[in-house]
């Protein structure tokens, strides 16, 4: 029988001190005194230099000087070791690839996008595969190790992670790119879907988020999806497809979505429902037939340049935007009564007079209690998101398992992202 609840002996009692221990590290951002610790993680002096010197011994933090505090003696300073390894992030999107190589801490060391030129998942596979070989080509200047890939896809990823379903039609391909990586490259290979990569992004790298924060992210491109934490843990739903705001209905008459529900929250918000609003409204200077060959990124950049010149059209498509970004907001919030609900990816480029307005909306929609601590902001890394979100797709599976990690000890990965 499966075992529902975990029982703790010793071994696991450590494996979890020791990842309580990191994860304070990783939250200091910086240096940190031993005395420190021990006090914001409530464990006692020596399970604390215990834990220290073995996380030393991997090489995950190192030692850096000592503090000189007010009263006693001096004590001696910790923090995240950047060269324990690199690793490489990968989000794959629907017109591109983008790959970067990172130290521990996600300082970027090299980067590289690429347009897609074919579309079958088959295809796109053999061209990340390629980009992943580059990346582990480039990792050779540097002495310190590859510590594993993090993939962000954009798909619905199964938490089983053999199913894996595709926009435009969400047709379901089963194939475990983990395991299929991780045995073409030797290195552990963790995928995620692309939001919920940005969502752990958030919450790792990013500036908006305490580690223990209930938070919604919300990751906006031609589709839309997000990421829910609860008690600083990313929820993945029965089946690892949660978060799919994109498809909550808002308009019972609206028009038919992919995914065969009509009047889906995404097609309100998405830069095509930007682009026909934009054409249509009457004081638009667009030319229709040039306009609708353009791609997402070229709308987005030519929507946010007639935003910051203040165009009339573009303004009231803005307000127009913002308003169905509050409709599906104040859904979120009076579900899960969230912090923070952070807006990112291809809308963040619309800039600061976006947020005011869905600001203002989702006031007069909700309740004191719920729109009184709740606030509501860009993604720290804005449309870089997901790519930076690969990589704390790895940090997070090492922050939770540091033992499984370890350089010198075979390893034996966690997958999932849940
Ligand atoms: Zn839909």
């Amino acid at each position: 029988m499966k075992q529902r609840y975990r029982t703790a002996n010793q071994i696991w009692v450590r494996e979890h001190n020791l990842s309580i221990l990191l994860r304070y590290l990783w939250g200091a951002r910086g240096p940190i005194a031993r005395s420190e610790l021990t006090k914001t993680s409530g464990l006692n002096k020596s399970t604390v230099g215990n834990l220290l010197f073995q996380l030393r011994e991997w090489n995950f933090i190192v030692e850096r000087g000592t503090s000189e505090p007010s009263v006693g003696r001096p004590g001696e300073v910790f923090d995240i070791n950047e060269n324990t390894g690199q690793i490489i992030g990968v989000e794959i999107g629907i017109s591109e690839i983008s790959v970067i190589l990172t130290d521990f801490k996600a300082n970027p060391l090299w980067r590289k996008t690429y347009k897609l030129s074919v579309k079958t998942p088959d295809l796109i596979f053999n061209q990340a595969e390629e980009l992943i070989a580059k990346a582990i080509q480039k990792s050779h200047s540097n002495p310190s190790p590859l510590l594993g890939i993090g993939i962000g896809i954009s798909a619905l990823v199964g938490k089983d992670l053999e199913t894996l379903l595709f926009p435009p039609d969400l047709k379901t391909i089963n194939k475990n790119l983990s395991k299929l990586w991780q045995e073409k490259f030797d290195l552990p290979v963790l995928v995620a879907n692309d939001a919920n990569a940005a969502t752990i992004g958030e919450q790792l790298l990013g500036d908006n988020v305490l580690p223990d924060e209930n938070f919604i992210y919300i990751a906006s491109g031609e589709g839309l999806g997000g990421g829910v934490v609860i008690n600083g843990k990313l929820y993945g739903g029965n089946d690892g497809f949660a978060g799919e705001f994109g498809h909550i209905t808002i308009n019972p008459d609206g028009e038919k979505c992919q995914c065969g529900n009509k009047g889906c929250w995404e097609n309100y918000v998405s830069p095509q429902a930007i682009l026909s609003k934009w054409i249509l409204h009457p004081e638009s200077q667009l030319d229709a037939q040039t306009m609708l060959q353009k791609n997402s990124e070229e709308i987005m950049t030519m929507f946010s340049k007639a935003i910051a010149e203040d165009d009339p059209a573009a303004l009231e498509v803005l307000k127009d935007i913002a308003q169905y970004f509050g409709i599906g907001i104040s859904s979120l919030a009076n579900i899960f009564n969230p912090k923070s609900i952070v807006l990112g990816g291809q809308i963040t480029i619309c800039g600061e007079k976006l947020l005011p307005i869905i600001r203002k909306d989702v006031e007069k929609r909700l309740m004191p209690v719920i729109k009184e601590n709740l606030e509501i902001l860009y993604a720290t890394y804005g449309q870089d998101s997901v790519l930076i979100g690969t990589t704390a797709l790895i940090i997070n599976a090492i922050l939770n398992n540091p033992s499984e990690w370890c350089p010198s000890e075979e390893k034996e990965i966690i997958y999932s992202v849940f």
